[in-house]
């Protein structure tokens, strides 16, 4: 492809914006319909206790997927699920080369060896501060903090000058695992003038800023030494800092960490292959710890969101087949509520209290820092980078409304809030949104990926609601019900209520009877007039509407 001086630089993201979840962003070079592309970022995000046999969604890639000769690379920004989670499932549909820093690199890979096709994803590992370039890109990273190891701002060198994608980030002064955000390298890009800034969302409406990693232990040690009994912390398994502090905290009060549930051992393997946990920093997994007294173990686990299958639901309803947590062992959440996982959460900490379960998080005790920005520290980014345009992003929209208004206060002449799909012409001079091109929501239903607002989905969560009824309706040559037609529903009619079930079964009857001779011969007519006598009855004597199916048979 030749460059020409019609050539746009364009940002696009297809996930992310208008949601704190599921990142898909992606810088362009050329026309929309014919340019380069770089991706940064394909994460997930989980689905809420609304969505029935749905564990995971991801953004639909398909506006990419047609221009997939032209995806030159995916730059994942950190390891976290909301950047990377979604790899294991669409590379396929992308195939392009991946760039990565050494954890996220081998986070990754531990995520790939459960599929097949694992091995064929070409991985480029970049080292902090490192130097690459994408096509027409040319790229820097710069370290920053947050809560994971090796987050990396993306200094982008475009044909129209630099754009700064910070990714999730912080300001740490003392992150307990990495180095503190490369302030001086930010001033230094700053300096050389920045076009545009794309940034993080999250915590804009946090007055002050986000605390320190490392200013937790103490108050950690202060705690546990206050527990009886068994302690529980329940954190992110990313979250290396945490688990470090976490243990040390244990360790001061002379108790051994236990480590429960997959991801986290897959993190700490992870993070012990990339140096950021010390060899003579010993875990215990829970297969080997049930020998130890209740007071001198700390275990250390997953689902401080409340999902249904990490360690900690599991261990609360006490189905957990080597864990088990009794009345007057505490959990302390270690973690935030994430938006949308609020009412799993309640469900497990009630079902933990109702078995006499201490329970401590962030609104009891100092046991959590974010791993984002509050205002001072948005406020002192945009000091030091001096953006001409500011693109927030990773938030919902009054986040992104919010951060915007922000950025104008620290002096930011243009500022644009993208939804998902919103294609971003930015020019030496400015930035505007020039297009609306597709894009959506992908569920993982089983092994299958299907759209969320597609017909599966809804019909699935519709019989959630509203029930599932089936009609067999049996009629000869002349359209005269040949038999007693036949319901089965499920979620509608209890076992007793046989008066209700042949009412129906009237009102097919009826449906069929009422039907004019010319119609009796279309199957469609008939099928059509019993659907709207069922929907009716259901309707009047329940107000619900079932998903409904018809079996017409012809003897
Ligand atoms: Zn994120
Ligand atoms: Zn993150």
């Amino acid at each position: 492809m030749t460059s020409t001086k019609d050539d746009k630089l364009l940002f696009l993201p297809l996930g992310g914006a208008g949601e704190i979840g599921m990142n898909l962003n992606l810088y362009g070079w050329g026309q929309e319909d014919n340019a380069q592309w770089m991706m940064v970022d394909l994460g997930v995000t989980f689905a809420d206790p609304g969505m029935p046999a749905v564990d995971i969604i991801m953004p639909d890639p398909a506006f990419i997927e047609e221009y997939r000769d032209d995806l030159i690379a995916l730059v994942l920004t950190h390891a976290h699920e909301d950047h990377l989670g979604a790899v294991p499932y669409l590379w396929p549909r992308l195939k392009c080369p991946i760039y990565a820093t050494p954890f996220t690199a081998s986070v990754l890979k531990r995520k790939l060896r459960e599929v097949s096709w694992g091995k064929d994803v070409p991985i480029h590992v970049i080292e902090l501060g490192g130097t690459f370039s994408v096509g027409p890109f040319d790229l820097e990273l710069v370290s920053l903090t947050h809560s994971i190891p090796e987050p990396n701002a993306l200094a982008i060198t475009t044909p129209y000058g630099m754009v700064l994608h910070t990714g999730d980030w912080k300001f740490d002064p003392d992150p307990v695992v990495g180095d503190a955000a490369d302030i001086d390298r930010l001033r230094e890009l700053g300096d050389a003038k920045v076009l545009a800034m794309v940034c993080d969302s999250t915590n804009v409406f946090s007055p002050g800023d986000s605390g320190s990693e490392g200013d937790l232990q103490e108050s950690l040690t202060r705690i546990i030494a206050s527990c009886k009994n068994r302690v529980a912390v329940s954190c992110f398994s990313s979250n290396i800092a945490r688990l470090k502090t976490v243990a040390e905290a244990a360790h001061n009060n002379e108790r051994d960490v236990v480590i429960s549930g997959r991801s986290m051992r897959n993190m700490i393997e992870a993070a012990r292959e990339t140096g950021y946990i010390p060899e003579d920093m010993v875990f215990l997994y829970e297969e080997d710890a049930g020998y130890l007294p209740r007071d001198k173990m700390l275990l250390i686990c997953t689902g401080s969101q409340g999902e249904p299958r990490a360690a900690l639901s599991r261990i609360a309803s006490g189905d957990h087949p080597r864990v088990s947590l009794d009345e007057g062992d505490t959990v302390i959440f270690s973690s935030r509520v994430i938006p949308g996982n609020e009412v799993s959460i309640s469900q497990l900490q009630n079902t933990l209290s109702k078995r006499g379960i201490k329970i401590i998080d962030w609104q009891d005790d100092f046991v959590h820092v974010s791993g984002h920005p509050a205002r001072d520290e948005l406020t002192q980014m945009y000091q030091l980078v001096r953006p001409q345009i500011a693109i927030p992003v990773h938030g919902e929209a009054r986040h992104m409304i919010e951060h915007a208004a922000l950025a104008h206060e620290c002096q930011v002449k243009t500022t644009v809030v993208p939804q998902n799909g919103s294609m971003i012409s930015i020019t030496k001079t400015g930035a505007e949104i020039i297009d609306l091109v597709p894009s959506g929501r992908l569920a993982l239903e089983g092994k299958r990926l299907v759209p969320i607002d597609g017909k599966l989905i809804r019909n699935r969560r519709k019989a959630l609601y509203s029930g599932f009824v089936v009609a067999t309706v049996v009629i000869d040559g002349n359209a005269e019900l040949f038999d007693e037609p036949q319901i089965t529903d499920t979620g509608l009619l209890d076992e007793d209520e046989i008066e209700l079930e042949n009412a129906i079964i009237d009102a097919i009857a009826n449906a069929l009877e009422n039907l004019p001779k010319k119609d009796r011969r279309d199957d469609d007519a008939i099928t059509s007039a019993i659907r709207i006598a069922m929907r009716r009855f259901y309707k009047k004597e329940f107000d619900k509407k079932p998903v409904t199916h018809i079996h017409l048979v012809r003897v």
